[in-house]
């Protein structure tokens, strides 16, 4: 819980702001339909976000962000969280894969996958956790192979959250499995197509109505 004094007048305007969208844009109707798994990903509230500007606050204003420190992105978050686990990873996504597109992209990928996933309602998701498990992020299996000009992945990951609705993925693969632990892994944007393909919708509890998968 942030208290009222750590919160600059703009984390308190913000949190003032999203506190009315959450009540005034998100239909209980759409959580009672998320819940009994009638719908497949609350593009809705993806949409509404974009329109009202809540889609990647962190990010600069050059991509169509608020230009944010991450404390105020933490200030909406405790608002989006009250409307539970599913609509909170759904607003999460695009801090979690715009944030590496941001520190690590290029700019044409940034001018690619970055803006549309802030202005826009482009899907991101991401695919780190494995049927082995998912704590030991450095122990991830899925191997990317240098093939000249491009990488083939080969692996599966699981519980990925809209894995049915994503355009692109931020998948974690292994590049060099004797490197040191921290070294082995990269990132990897994969776009929906041929060779990527959802198998399981696993209906989990609290993230229902997101799609979450298996990506194989
Ligand atoms: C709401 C939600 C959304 C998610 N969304 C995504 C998503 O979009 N994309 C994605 O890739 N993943 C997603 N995940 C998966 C998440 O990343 C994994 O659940 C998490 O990394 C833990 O992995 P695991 O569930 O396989 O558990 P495991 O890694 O198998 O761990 C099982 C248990 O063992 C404990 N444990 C593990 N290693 C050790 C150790 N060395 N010492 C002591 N104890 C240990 C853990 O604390 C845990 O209690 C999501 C999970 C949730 C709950």
């Amino acid at each position: 819980m942030l208290y009222d004094a750590l919160l600059t007048e703009e984390e308190r305007n913000l949190r003032d702001e999203v506190r009315r969208f959450v009540r005034d844009e998100v239909p209980a109707d759409l959580l009672r339909a998320m819940d009994r798994d009638e719908i497949k990903f609350p593009y809705e509230f993806i949409a509404k976000l974009a329109k009202h500007g809540l889609r990647g606050l962190r990010f600069p204003k050059k991509y169509g962000g608020r230009g944010l420190p991450w404390t105020a992105e933490v200030v909406a978050e405790e608002e989006i969280g009250v409307l539970g686990m599913a609509l909170g990873c759904a607003f999460v996504m695009t801090s979690i894969v715009g944030e590496a597109l941001h520190v690590f992209g290029t700019e044409e990928q940034k001018e690619r996958f970055l803006r549309p996933i802030i202005m826009d309602t482009k899907i991101p998701e991401e695919a780190l956790t494995e049927p082995r498990g998912g704590s030991d992020f450095f122990g991830a299996t899925t191997r990317a192979f240098a093939d000249g000009d491009i990488f083939i992945l080969n692996g599966q990951k699981r519980f990925v959250v809209g894995a049915e609705a994503a355009d692109f993925f931020a998948v974690y693969g292994n590049t060099n499995p004797q490197a040191p632990p921290h070294e082995r892994i990269s990132m990897f944007i994969v776009e929906k197509g041929p060779g990527v393909e959802v198998e399981h919708v696993y209906g989990l509890l609290g993230c229902r109505g997101t799609g979450v998968g298996r990506l194989v």
